[in-house]
């Protein structure tokens, strides 16, 4: 018996790295999957249906409510919409730079996908959620939010951003019985991560700084998210949970 069992779950920015996992994971708890994001989802489909899961795929980009539209859609043929995970990020393609060498436009784009793209989704969702009585929604945010990471500025914002509404959807839905959480991972070495040489300065100093050290891998965020999507968090809402070994800020 998994613990998603008759639950239909829905995730952005899945095609790959920490989203494509996550989505696997809420397959082997017995969820049936839409796994959706700007690039092709085909690879992160198979995965879950090698392994016996219940999955489909879509192009959805997330800041497009006419996209969004139509993957609500499918859900509902899907059988509903009981977990939504926002994770669908501008992030791992970053080049950290000071913040007084990022453009607007720059600056636009990363807040326009990784905080307007969450209440995009939001808006869309919610309606079914209410309609089916309830619902559980898992926002990825990040650990930078807290320690402000030099060259990243923009990224930290929109984050900061998913961290205040989390908690401000929270408290709009909490008498509609969906709950609203995010996670803040610490540097994880996803594969967009491990392919990105402007995140190996940080790597070595982030190891120092946690109280368990060693690198984070995408599989450490698995448990946390699984708690979040599931039943056992019924009572917890708005709340912003670290995933990155203790970091202290040293
Ligand atoms: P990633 O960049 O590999 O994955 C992000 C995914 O989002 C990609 O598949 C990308 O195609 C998709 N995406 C980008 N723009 C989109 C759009 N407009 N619409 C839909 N999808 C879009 O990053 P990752 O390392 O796998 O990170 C996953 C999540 O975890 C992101 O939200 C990221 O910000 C967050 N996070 C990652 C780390 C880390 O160190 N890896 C740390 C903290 C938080």
């Amino acid at each position: 018996m998994g613990r998603l069992d008759g639950k239909t779950a829905v995730i952005t920015g899945a095609a790959q790295g920490i989203g494509a996992l996550m989505a696997k994971a809420m397959a082997d708890e017995g969820a049936k999957v839409l796994v959706t994001d700007v690039q092709d989802t085909a690879g992160a489909v198979q995965a879950i249906t090698d392994a016996g899961g219940t999955a489909q795929g879509m192009k959805v980009d997330v800041t497009s409510n006419d996209d969004l539209k139509a993957m609500v859609e499918k859900a509902r043929a899907m059988g509903g919409l009981d977990i939504m995970v926002n994770n669908a990020s501008i992030f791992a393609t970053i080049t950290p730079k000071p913040f007084f060498e990022i453009d607007e436009d720059e600056f636009d784009l990363i807040l326009r996908v990784n905080t307007r793209g969450v209440h995009q989704v939001m808006k869309a969702i919610v309606p079914t959620m209410i309609e089916a009585g309830g619902g559980k929604v898992v926002n990825i945010a990040s650990g930078t939010f807290y320690y402000g990471p030099p060259g990243l500025s923009h990224y930290t914002a929109s984050k900061a951003g998913v961290i205040a509404l989390t908690r401000c959807h929270a408290r709009e839905l909490g008498d509609k019985n969906i709950q609203v959480n995010a996670i803040a991972p610490g540097l994880t070495e996803s594969e967009g991560v491990k392919g990105n040489p402007g995140f190996d300065m940080g790597r070595g100093p982030t190891v120092a700084s946690r109280s368990i050290k060693r690198e984070m891998l995408p599989e450490d965020l698995l448990g946390t998210l699984l708690y979040l999507a599931s039943s056992d968090s019924n009572f917890v809402t708005g709340q912003t949970l670290n995933v990155d070994g203790g970091k202290v800020n040293v």
